[in-house]
């Protein structure tokens, strides 16, 4: 088949990739190659990502960073450490070039309709943009801010998290190893900054770059249509962010192989029912995020919708590089 890909980011370099064998594959990425920056705090599990990058010939391990022992978080004035087991930050800038290197990338290249060669497929990878695809009825996002610092004496040894207000967003700050951290913040209700500001005024260090972008947490089911005709939706374009993590590296690959098989099968009728079966729990945890943002949330009666997503990073604690434990969901919940 001939594909094009709009949006050369994780989830669309990695889909060319799990195509270029079968198909003819073109990339257009808005951005130029010189200045070509995927905006991100680069922290994944190691273990999910060892498995999706073996899949197309990379050593992940080439671009680990860090790999975190422990994550402190900050529960107002208490400090939980929860036990980590595989996350990690690493080197996104070059695990998405290596990617680009044997397939085409048209970079510098803006689409914002469907592109008028006979393509098969058009995928629609553009992130948080959703350029090709009719946009969502009702969107909710994250407007983050993130600082990559140097400090010569960091706060913290390993992974801090602090969350804010009613849970509607975090700051974090991630290792990236050489005394060099990933500091950003994002809120539903946009107090990220003021948080931030607090931070950096308190752990002065040496600001080498800011960026920022919104994050989706509109889960697969209500960033519909999934596809429209020849167009599918890949990744954060239709919400395959983990809502109250933001986190969209893993969920954004695993979409990019849910759509290979489909389009090697030559179908995309099943990939809409099967991203939405796959991404299930992100439609729970979004209804439990949003109760909580507006004040709706009472642990007695939403109970199920708490415990349910403890229950599903329990059983994936590789996955999520972290160890889950009910109680300090409870304590986190409880707190704010
Ligand atoms: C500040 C921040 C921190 C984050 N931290 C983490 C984290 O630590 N771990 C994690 O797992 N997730 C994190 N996320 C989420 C994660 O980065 C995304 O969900 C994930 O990268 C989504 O991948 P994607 O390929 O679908 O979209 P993107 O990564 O957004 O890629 C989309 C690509 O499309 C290109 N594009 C856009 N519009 C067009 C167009 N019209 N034409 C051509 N090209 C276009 C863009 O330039 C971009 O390269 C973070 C997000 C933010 C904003």
């Amino acid at each position: 088949m001939n594909v094009a890909v709009i949006g050369g980011g994780v989830s669309g370099s990695y889909l060319a990739q799990l195509l270029k064998n079968n198909h003819d594959v073109v990339v257009f990425e808005r951005q130029e190659r010189d200045k070509f920056f995927p905006i991100c705090a680069w922290g994944t599990s190691i273990n999910e990502l060892r498995r999706l990058a073996k899949r197309i010939g990379l050593n992940f391990d080439d671009y680990v960073y860090h790999v975190g022992k422990r994550m402190y978080v900050q529960v107002k004035d208490e400090m939980l450490e929860v036990k980590l087991k595989g996350l990690c930050t690493f080197d996104k800038l070059r695990f998405i070039l290596d990617m680009h290197r044997d397939i085409n990338v048209n970079y510098g290249s803006k689409i914002i309709s469907p592109p008028k060669n006979n393509y098969e497929v058009v995928v629609d990878a553009t992130g948080f943009s959703r350029s090709i695809l009719p946009k969502i009825m009702k969107d909710y996002f994250i407007s983050t801010v993130e600082y990559r610092v140097k400090y010569k004496d960091p706060p913290f040894d390993d992974f801090y998290i602090r969350p804010i207000n009613k849970l509607s967003g975090y700051l974090w700050f991630f290792p990236l190893g050489n005394g060099i951290y990933h500091v950003g913040a994002g809120d539903y209700y946009k107090n990220h900054e003021q948080y931030l500001n607090d931070f950096l005024r308190k752990y002065r260090g040496e600001i080498l770059m800011k960026t920022g972008r919104p994050v989706r947490i509109t889960p697969p089911h209500l960033s519909t249509p999934i596809i429209n005709g020849n167009i599918a939706g890949l990744g954060e374009c239709i919400g395959t962010v983990y809502p109250i993590l933001g986190e969209g590296i893993i969920p954004s690959m695993q979409c990019a192989e849910i759509l290979a098989r489909n389009i090697n099968n030559s179908s995309l009728e099943k990939y809409p029912e099967e991203v939405l079966k796959n991404f299930d729990i992100f439609y729970k945890l979004f209804i439990f995020i949003k109760k909580k943002f507006s004040g709706n949330f009472s642990l007695l009666r939403d109970f199920g919708l708490l415990i349910s997503p403890i229950i599903y990073m329990k059983r994936r604690e590789e996955r999520f590089g972290l160890e889950v434990r009910a109680r300090d969901w409870l304590k986190i919940v409880r707190s704010y």
